[in-house]
């Protein structure tokens, strides 16, 4: 750290003593800056002060009274103990209780709890034998919490911050430490992340200031101040190590690879057999010119499955092949390496076969190079990257590992995986004096927001528009208990049959005493709690659990409906051999079995363009994007497609409105955005944003996109004016600990 240790970096042991200390470890709780950056989950609200003889049952309150008796008992008929005070106003008296599994932790109270003394009490009016009482109240003793009656009175009249806590260290505990560690702290003692200038344009509070805002708030619009300032910084941390890791690397040198010639783009054009998209021809442009750039390019490409993002990659090699450089394609396995392959050579045809017999001239030559091809294979691709032969090499990650020889590398494409790691990057880098330039392509929908807050430092495009002519698929959501909608449901399947068509029947389990194992495991999955966060989310509200449909009893009970008799039904599940599965796949292709009841082994590959109705059951058990590929399954031909989606989920709950969006939209990046805004918020960035010591803990990528995106603004005006950050070394020390080790890997990633 570039800031001299200070008080925020003592271990809590020090400053609070080893026992507390020792609890506090448990929750990861280590340096006083770790304390003070456990922010408190939510606030309770101070009780209304009322007079004992006024108390009503169920109400929050706050009672001034004094001490008469303070005792400890063990129970004897349900084990632990218990402390019972007794308080009085002077007129009427009021019961305190508290329980807890050993006497000791008690002692505690009782030792404040001492007759005589007054202090405010706050709890809820609870009721035990006509008596009116408080279990567990909060209280500040006059004297001991406070110093007069007069702050005794401000301290109650506070918001409550609760922690996330856990059973050895109460939040009432963590309160009082942070209190211990947070009152003597001056400005000095406390270096702020945010420059002074920004906060001075933004309004901000100190860190200080915010920090006691948090914990200690006057009322909740302090810490509301608080909470929005340690947004901003997390925002602000975030973004502006991106920009100095974008601005290290426009610091490199590339090669520029200028669209100048274009003999091989030229002719790839030329032998298209489609012309491109208005998306293909904008992305192609803006990567043109990236290539151009004496920076090297890296630009995350997303497009749909089918969005035509392997023409758009050629075409960039092919631009980097006629400026004199190579390009390398990378699939995350070897299958899909060897079909790119094919993919690219059937693009480039005559292209392709450079050095061969009726190659065109200005041909190239496409080797392919994998960890299971034969010796000699093998040794004829080496041979051609690494003398220039093969202007594009295909090959799975492993290609840049190892020390594959290549004569100029320009461009390293990077398909289907997001996740390009540092050690790929490193090597890259290892490869020569220039850094080639980057495109990473991938069909998962990366929403805005998380593609700026995870990839901040990567450009990313978009391929908006979808190439073939694609049917329109009708989507609706059809409630499991209208018996009339379902008869009309299976009436329809009827009609689609009667027309020569097919229809899948997907259901979320394969036997009826299965577990549902195929369901995606956002849908039924306990949510994560996300830690640390100011507010408390509502529950999901998940449908209640009803024997949900098996693809063996559906495939009964659709025998039976009046509405399909003789229609052949086929079922088809992860579990039947594969001569069966490809048996059902026959007959259903052909017609022969035109319905097909089915789990989510359909989601991925099965191609039948005659399909045009899915009737998925129990659909709130699946996920967003698990549904919108299952309906990727119909609507393949020209024919127009319907999607039924059968579900208990009722209205206002969260499975409802994600299949609400499914039937809104067909658009796989918008339906990924809702996808994310109704998740659990910890589930966002996985592991990188739940817990953990140098994790985001109140920023939302969602929820906060405006914020993040001011924060970029303000990140890169501070990175170009100070790279260094010579003028911002709270703010340096803030990006080197939130990058620990593992943070590395989570920025690198792209
Ligand atoms: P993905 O983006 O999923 O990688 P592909 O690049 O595999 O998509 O393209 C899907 C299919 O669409 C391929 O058969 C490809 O040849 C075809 N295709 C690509 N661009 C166009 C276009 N502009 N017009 C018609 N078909 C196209
Ligand atoms: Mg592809």
């Amino acid at each position: 750290m570039s800031v001299a240790a200070s008080r925020l970096d003592e271990p809590l042991g020090k400053v609070l003593g080893m026992r507390t200390a020792g609890g506090l470890g448990r929750l990861g709780l280590e340096t006083v800056e770790d304390l003070l950056r456990h922010y408190p989950r939510r606030y309770g609200s101070p009780g209304e002060m009322t007079e004992i003889g006024r108390l009503v049952p169920g109400e929050h309150v706050t009672v001034m009274a004094q001490v008469r008796t303070a005792q400890v008992r063990t129970m004897r008929s349900r084990g632990g103990a218990m402390l019972e005070a007794v308080v009085t106003d002077g007129r009427d008296t009021l019961q305190l209780t508290f329980f807890a599994k050993r006497a000791g932790v008690l002692r505690m109270h009782e030792s404040k709890l001492v007759p005589g003394r007054a202090g405010l009490f706050t709890g809820t009016v609870g009721e035990y034998r006509g008596r009116r009482q408080l279990t567990h109240p909060d209280y500040i003793i006059v004297g001991v919490d406070a110093a007069d009656q007069d702050e005794a009175m401000l301290e109650a009249s506070r918001p409550i911050p609760i922690y996330p806590a856990a059973a050895s260290v109460p939040t009432w505990r963590i309160g009082r430490s942070v209190r211990t560690v947070l009152d003597p702290l001056v400005e000095e003692d406390v270096p702020d992340p945010v420059p002074e200038e920004i906060r001075k344009e933004r309004g901000l509070p100190t860190l200080l200031e915010a920090l006691r805002a948090v914990h200690v708030p006057d009322d909740p619009e302090d810490w509301r101040r608080g909470r929005d300032r340690m947004r901003f910084e997390e925002a602000l941390v975030l973004q502006t190590a991106l920009a100095r890791r974008r601005a290290a690397r426009e610091a490199l040198a590339a090669v520029p690879r200028p669209r100048a010639g274009g003999r091989l783009v030229d002719a790839l054009d030329a032998r298209l057999p489609f012309p491109l998209t208005g998306s293909q021809r904008e992305v192609g442009a803006t990567i043109a010119q990236d290539l151009a750039a004496a920076t090297p390019m890296l630009r995350l490409l997303q497009g749909d499955v089918g969005a035509g993002k392997t023409v758009v990659a050629l075409r960039a090699m092919l631009q980097v092949v006629d400026a004199g450089g190579q390009a390398a394609l990378l699939a995350p396995t070897e299958v899909l390496a060897a079909q790119h392959l094919r993919t690219l050579e059937q693009l480039l045809g005559p292209l392709g076969h450079g050095g061969m017999l009726g190659g065109a001239d200005t041909a190239t030559r496409v080797a392919l190079l994998t960890g299971s091809q034969g010796s000699k294979a093998r040794r004829v691709a080496l041979a051609e990257a690494a003398s220039g032969a093969a202007g594009i090499v295909v090959g799975t990650h492993a290609l840049l590992s190892e020390g594959v020889q290549f004569a100029d590398l320009g461009l390293v494409v990077v398909d289907e995986q997001h996740r390009f790691g540092v050690e790929q990057r490193d090597a890259l880098r290892a490869r020569g004096a220039h850094p080639p330039h980057m495109l990473v392509m991938t069909a998962t929908p990366i929403p805005r927001t998380v593609a700026m807050t995870v990839f901040g430092d990567l450009e990313t495009s978009l391929l908006t528009e979808k190439p073939a002519h694609r049917a329109e698929i009708a989507t609706h959501v059809v409630p499991a208990d209208n018996e009339a909608w379902l008869a009309r449901a299976w009436a329809r399947v009827r009609e689609e049959v009667d027309q020569g068509r097919r229809v899948y029947v997907v259901c979320p389990r394969i036997d009826a005493d299965d577990a549902p194992e195929e369901a995606d495991a956002l849908a039924g999955a306990p949510e994560s709690d996300a830690g640390g966060a100011l507010e408390l989310d509502d529950g999901a509200g998940e449908a209640p659990k009803a024997p949900l449909a098996s693809v063996s009893e559906t495939a009964v009970m659709l025998g039976e409906r009046p509405e399909l008799a003789g229609v052949r039904i086929g079922v088809m599940h992860g579990r039947l051999a594969p001569e069966s599965k490809d048996a059902a796949m026959a007959a259903f292709a052909s017609g022969e079995a035109p319905v097909l009841v089915s789990t989510t082994v359909i989601e991925v590959g099965v191609d039948v363009p005659d399909a045009t109705m899915m009737v998925v059951l129990d659909a709130e058990r699946f996920g967003i994007s698990q549904l919108h590929q299952l309906r990727g399954r119909v609507g393949r031909g020209s024919l127009p497609s319907v999607c039924l989606l059968v579900s208990r989920a009722e209205e206002g709950t969260v499975g409802k409105e994600r299949l609400d969006a499914l039937a809104a939209t067909t658009d796989g990046f918008e339906l990924a955005e809702k996808d994310l805004e109704l998740r659990r918020e910890g589930d966002v960035l996985g592991a990188a944003q739940s817990g953990g010591r140098n994790s985001l803990r109140l920023l939302r990528v969602v929820r906060d996109a405006a914020l993040i995106d001011e924060a970029r603004a303000v990140a890169r005006r501070i990175v170009d004016a100070d790279p260094e950050l010579h003028e911002a070394p709270a703010l340096a020390a803030a990006i080197d600990s939130w990058l620990g080790e593992d943070r590395e890997e989570f920025l690198e990633r792209g």
